[in-house]
């Protein structure tokens, strides 16, 4: 007799020939028998193990995506006639499916998807498993195309739909769809889902073939988890650095230049400080700035190794049958051309030459987003030349800087570890000694364990330790990268005398620590929700005059803040106070003054701040000393005026 194994650790034998899902505990969306997830429709033979899988595990939201995606399929073919459907998996936090439609749609028509599925939920149709033959499969779907395609590719590749021979269909209703399964035992168990967006996507993902339209939607296993999903998402919407970028002025993207971001007059401040922060800590750390070309001819790509092995993301220039020229996509090359210039010695190492050179990478335009994946970037790089026994010591002092810049930003990093790619430079047994020394370095740094792994995820000339930063809202993104590099010193033929006066192969650390400088903006928008400490603020004060006589002071104090070395905005708009005040926070100004009568006669002002807290009588000089004070220690709190 089979064994159902309980989540409370109790055990009961099923009855032969009985469905798994009869003696399951509610909640139960499928089954894992001797390991595969499995429909409750499934009967096991004797000595099967089962066990419950509860809708809210991750197993079990998977399969309830899956399923709600069947049901949208369902749902657009019956309202949209001549719909041609393709795939439609299973997505963190939710699912989507792909169709070629016979008229376009656009997100008003969510709503009435929408409804449909709540019908066919309401229906509580089973989904029930089918096998049949190849060609009774290709007779079934004639009028899908997609479908008719995935048949026909079973057995070239990993198959998604056939156990073998025959191909696996699920049906609900009158509506069949390919698939593995295994699915929820009804359509009435979807009940906590709802319909997100729209958007295009290739078939296959590729390019050169029909472009579908995909609707996205999320499922869950309670309304509870449904709500706190939604909720989450209106957040991300708010927080959204694209259109925070619009509202705050801070970027703009043109349809002429994609992926490619103009910096506005109040985003370029940001990006300025964050390089004279950069400089600064860099002076310090024993650094020194170069910068290169944006442009080299193609044989220094060839040298580098990038022509081979880059080339699809570099813009390259033809210029005549003789010449052809490149942007750089990184600026390692030209950074050991630098070293090169002179005979090095062992006591000129560590040497550390750094640049902030714009970069730009012919990514994919379906993969550009806003200043998160960009064509064009500046990175805050930098070329480290160690002998081999000062490795260690230099990750010491790399990682010192990068607690630094997190420190400051309030940001937490974790750190992985990325290994030996497919498409590797070099010996095998280097590679080895270098992870194996990365593995020290970080097994001393996080402690064992205490760091990510990412097999086969390094560049193509050595292994790689990335930064993986969470923000406020507790997502991962990787932002530096410190790589170690036994490759292009040689192919560049650098060396230094050791102290034997033998000559010696230097080894390269490239490392970022913000990464793409427009990338961090991009986060750090989202993670402030805009409202950047007093430091990075595009404005850091902002003066309202209540009436037009008031200006001529206004322009007075304003000078005197500017001449503290702050930012000021000088509200001069023909607006009611009130709606100049909206403005201060739509801005999401540090701090503001309003100045009126009463103000300029007390020579005191009200300032108020971000957070809507409002102190009166403040003395305007003390109040330039403390956002002062606030803003050269780059303090993340708004200064207290209140005690
Ligand atoms: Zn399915
Ligand atoms: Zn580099």
């Amino acid at each position: 007799m089979p064994t159902l194994n309980l989540p409370d650790g109790a055990s009961i034998d099923l009855p032969e020939g009985e469905p798994v899902g009869s003696a399951l505990p509610a909640g139960t969306v499928v089954a894992r028998v001797d390991g595969r997830l499995s429909d409750l429709s499934f009967v096991p033979h004797a000595g099967t193990v089962v066990e419950p899988v509860d809708a809210a595990s991750d197993d079990g939201l998977q399969v309830l995506r899956h399923s709600a995606a069947h049901i949208l399929a369902q749902a657009v073919c019956a309202l949209y006639p001549g719909a041609q459907y393709a795939i439609g998996p299973a997505v963190q936090d939710g699912f989507y499916y792909d169709f070629s439609l016979p008229s376009a749609i656009s997100s008003d028509d969510l709503a009435g998807i929408e409804g449909r599925m709540r019908e066919i939920v309401a229906a509580d149709q089973p989904f029930v498993r089918e096998e049949v033959s190849r060609a009774d499969a290709l007779q079934r779907f004639a009028d899908q195309p997609f479908k008719q395609e995935i048949i026909e590719r079973i057995g070239e590749e990993e198959g998604e739909v056939s156990t073998g021979d025959t191909v696996t269909l699920y049906r609900n209703g009158d509506w069949v769809d390919l698939c593995l399964g295994p699915h929820v035992p009804s359509t009435a168990r979807i009940a906590a889902f709802k319909l997100l967006n729209l958007a295009g996507a290739y078939w296959r993902g590729d390019e050169s073939k029909p472009q579908l339209t995909r609707i996205y939607g999320t499922a869950w296993a309670t309304e509870e988890d449904l709500a706190a999903r939604l909720a989450r998402l209106e957040e991300l919407e708010r927080r959204d650095h694209r259109k925070l970028g619009r509202e705050l002025e801070l970027f703009h993207l043109e349809p002429t230049a994609p992926g490619m971001p103009y910096w506005l007059p109040r985003g370029l401040k940001i990006l300025n400080e964050l390089l004279a922060f950069w400089r600064d800590e860099h002076e310090r750390h024993g650094y020194q700035e170069i910068s290169a070309p944006l442009v080299n001819e193609k044989n220094l790509w060839e040298t580098s190794g990038h022509w081979d092995h880059f080339k699809d993301d570099m813009f390259v220039i033809p210029v005549d049958d003789q010449i052809t020229y490149a942007l750089k996509p990184m600026n390692c090359p030209n950074a050991m051309v630098v070293f090169n210039l002179k005979s090095r010695s062992y006591r000129d190492l560590p040497l550390r030459l750094a640049d902030c050179d714009t970069l730009h990478r012919n990514e994919r335009s379906g993969t550009l987003h806003g200043l998160l994946r960009v064509r064009r970037f500046i990175q805050d790089d930098a070329h480290i030349f160690v002998a081999p026994d000062q490795i260690e010591a230099e990750y010491e002092r790399i990682f010192q800087l990068c607690d630094r810049f997190y420190d400051v930003f309030g940001l937490s990093y974790q750190l992985r570890l990325s290994t030996r790619p497919e498409d590797y430079l070099g010996e095998l047994e280097t590679w080895n000694e270098a992870e194996q020394a990365l593995r020290r370095i970080l097994d001393r740094k996080a402690g064992v364990g205490g760091y990510l792994v990412e097999e086969g995820g390094g560049a193509f000339y050595g292994p790689k330790i990335d930064i993986v930063m969470g923000d406020a809202f507790d997502r991962k993104w990787q932002t530096g990268t410190i790589q170690l590099d036994f490759q292009l010193p040689r192919r560049f033929d650098c060396a230094y005398t050791d102290a034997e006066g033998e000559r010696r192969t230097p080894v390269v650390v490239h490392r970022v620590i913000y990464g793409s400088l427009e990338r961090f903006i991009g986060i750090l928008i989202e993670h402030t929700a805009g409202a950047f400490p007093l430091w990075l603020s595009p404005e850091q004060l902002r003066l309202v005059p209540v009436a037009d006589r008031h200006l001529e002071h206004c322009a007075k104090l304003a000078a005197r803040a500017q001449e503290a070395g702050l930012r000021v905005v000088v509200d001069d708009a023909k607006e009611s106070v009130g709606k100049k005040i909206r403005t201060a926070q739509l801005m999401k100004a540090p701090y503001t003054l309003v100045v009126g009568d009463r103000d300029i006669e007390a020579g005191s002002y009200t300032v108020r701040d971000r957070r809507g807290t409002e102190t009166s009588g403040i003395d305007f000089a003390d109040l330039l000393a403390a956002l002062v004070r606030e803003s050269q220690t780059r303090a993340l709190e708004q200064t207290s005026f209140g005690a």
